[in-house]
């Protein structure tokens, strides 16, 4: 069996990544779209094979409550958009999937917690990498003792905003975007410190910096590295930016062995080494369509009446994190969480 999706905002992930993914899920189909762009969402449901019926815009959108093919609804829409679709959509008595950050802030995160919660409803956040075999192996090498004591990490994750894309406009608007690259892919670093240690750090500080005059980063920020202290004595060091050339790496320092993913948070292509004085081991691990899996984990978690593995509740604690990084940057000052 499998349950029915609506995708709400036919942008570039939406159209590149997720729709075309349902094609491998065993538990998840799609069979609705919600878009501005009429001309756009007929276009794609003609090739995904959606019902015209099922195609809203978001005036209509909380008529989707009426139609019984859709079970969960999935946010792919600006990070500041994040919380109002999640409310309605809940609201409708549909299940929520919503795109990383999960919203600008936490009062708007704790709204979207409370309005599943009231209709009954699940919402998990969108944190791919916690479905991706690469990430999973290495949580389980970090988490098994494999590495010795854990140590250290250092994530890194930044590109290039690029003006010239669409997707990147929104992005360098602080209304809409809510932050800089620390919301959009910093998050990504700061998500495996917290996956590879299962931790909550207990102390944030963090510098920013922004090349002045550089028209993208008028409103949001350029570069952010923080650090972060975890319980277990663990030390993280983290760098975001929109401004260095495409990273996506996590490092665990171990006392026995040290772990490498890089690429770690990629599309398609993931590696895994793990360096020891035995010498260099590449990891051989069977690449899989992280969106697929992550989309029906939640529609297990529908079927099952489960919490899924990364709730509302998760995505709240890294937008409660980054606005602690944001303050410890702008104070210079070393914040207890
Ligand atoms: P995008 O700009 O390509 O898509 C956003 C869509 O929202 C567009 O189709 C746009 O027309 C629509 N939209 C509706 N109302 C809008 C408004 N008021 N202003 C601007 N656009 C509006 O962006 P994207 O890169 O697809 O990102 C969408 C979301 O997905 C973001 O939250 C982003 O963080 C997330 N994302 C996640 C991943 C991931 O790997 N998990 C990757 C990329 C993007």
């Amino acid at each position: 069996k499998k349950l029915g999706w609506a995708v709400v905002g036919l942008g570039k992930f939406a159209t590149q990544q997720i729709i075309p993914s349902f094609a491998e899920c065993k538990r998840s189909k799609l069979v609705a779209l919600v878009s501005g762009d009429r001309p756009k969402a007929e276009q794609y449901a003609r090739q995904y094979g959606v019902n015209p019926k099922n195609i809203y815009n978001y005036q209509n959108y909380d008529t989707i409550r009426n139609n019984p093919e859709v079970d969960v609804i999935y946010i792919i829409l600006p990070n500041a958009l994040h919380a109002e679709y999640t409310i309605r959509g809940a609201q409708a008595a549909k299940h929520i999937m919503c795109e990383k950050p999960m919203a600008i802030t936490v009062a708007e995160c704790q709204a979207m917690i409370d309005a599943a919660k009231k209709a009954g409803r699940k919402l998990m956040i969108a944190y791919r990498a916690q479905y991706e075999p690469f990430n999973l192996a290495a949580i389980q090498l970090a988490q098994s003792g494999k590495l010795g004591k854990l140590k250290s990490i250092v994530s890194d994750h930044g590109r290039n905003l690029d003006p010239k894309d669409p997707a990147d406009r929104w992005r360098a608007n602080k209304k809409l975007a809510g932050g800089g690259s620390l919301y959009d892919i910093g998050i990504y670093s700061l998500q495996a410190t917290r996956y590879i240690t299962g931790e909550e750090p207990t102390e944030i500080s963090a510098m920013m910096y922004s090349t002045p005059n550089d028209p993208r980063f008028r409103e949001v920020e350029e570069n952010v590295n923080f650090t972060l202290r975890f319980p277990s004595g663990v030390l993280a060091n983290c760098t975001s930016s929109y401004g260095y050339s495409d990273t996506k790496r996590i490092q665990v320092f171990g006392s026995d062995a040290t772990l490498e993913l890089d690429p770690a948070t990629d599309y398609y292509k993931h590696r895994l080494t793990v360096k020891s004085k035995n010498g260099n081991e590449e990891r051989n691990i069977q690449e899989q369509n992280q969106f697929a899996l992550e989309m029906d984990h939640l529609s297990e978690s529908i079927m099952n009446n489960k919490q899924p593995k990364t709730p509302g509740e998760e995505g709240l604690q890294d937008v409660k994190l980054m606005q602690l990084i944001y303050e410890a940057a702008r104070t210079g000052r070393t914040i207890k969480v």
